[in-house]
């Protein structure tokens, strides 16, 4: 076995999803850019010497237009690898709420302002090492929501779609980690709450939010499975629950497609 083979997540080829790009044999292992971010290289299961490209597809891609990877080969040798992209229609849930909590007061605006930064920032996080696998452990028992996707508009303002999964379960619940990986980030955040970020490697991230308390730090090596944090609902949370998101180039995609199912 030349390669670690890691168990890939559903591909789902839509914006959200996931495609697996076939990139061919091209000797050793190339690189390549989706958007100008780095993306996820593999050795392509049961091709020797082929390789295949993990992409996350951003919520708001325009599905009419054929998208394309930017592959680098070891030789400095370039080329485009174009692949399908399907629509996909999310629903859109309309909201009316008390308008402070839509309306932010300037000193919370500059809060949220400050923290999107930041963790937009660690969600660019691409680090080399190679995960074990792309088949991620529920991180807590619990009822799912299907709600990735979904588009919010709160007094007829569109919010950003949602970006992860919610799984319902009492405040305390412990969470796991979902795959062995590096703590990058733990913070208390205006609407994430209480919050852990890990980099599994190659661009794949786990945040999990309003936790009623953090269990690790930044720079901890987890297993899979470890204990990272309670349930809670800390943040803009109505109730207690874990907000799972998993990330791949820096995007958000459907955790559904990487979890065993529920
Ligand atoms: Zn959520």
């Amino acid at each position: 076995m030349p390669h670690a083979r890691a168990a890939l997540p559903d591909a789902a080829s839509v914006p959200g999803g996931v495609a697996i790009v076939e990139l061919g044999a091209a000797g050793a292992r190339p690189s390549a850019t989706f958007g100008g971010r780095p993306v996820m290289v593999l050795a392509q299961p049961e091709r020797e010497g082929a390789w295949i490209a993990v992409v996350g597809v951003a919520l708001g891609a325009d599905a009419s237009q054929s998208p394309s990877l930017a592959v680098r080969n070891t030789d400095g040798s370039t080329r485009q690898v174009a692949f399908s992209l399907q629509s996909k229609a999310y629903a859109e849930q309309r909201l009316s709420v008390a308008p402070r909590h839509v309306e932010l007061s300037p000193k919370d605006l500059a809060r949220h302002e400050r923290e999107r930064v930041h963790l937009a920032e660690v969600l660019r996080r691409f680090s080399n090492r190679e995960p074990a696998t792309l088949r991620l452990a529920t991180p807590t028992a619990g009822p799912r929501s299907s709600s990735f996707g979904l588009r919010r508009v709160f007094n007829g303002q569109s919010r950003n779609p949602h970006s992860g999964m919610d799984i319902a379960a009492p405040t305390g619940t412990p969470v796991l980690c979902a795959a062995a990986g590096e703590v990058i980030d733990t913070g208390d955040y205006f609407f994430n709450g209480n919050t852990v970020i890990v980099d599994h490697g190659l661009g794949l991230l786990t945040l999990y939010c309003h936790l009623s308390a953090i269990g690790t730090e930044r720079g901890a090596m987890l297993d899979a499975g470890a204990p990272l944090g309670k349930v809670g609902a800390t943040g803009r949370a109505t109730g207690a629950h874990l907000h799972f998101s998993v990330y791949l180039n820096a995007t958000p995609v459907d955790p559904a497609l990487f979890l065993p199912a529920a």
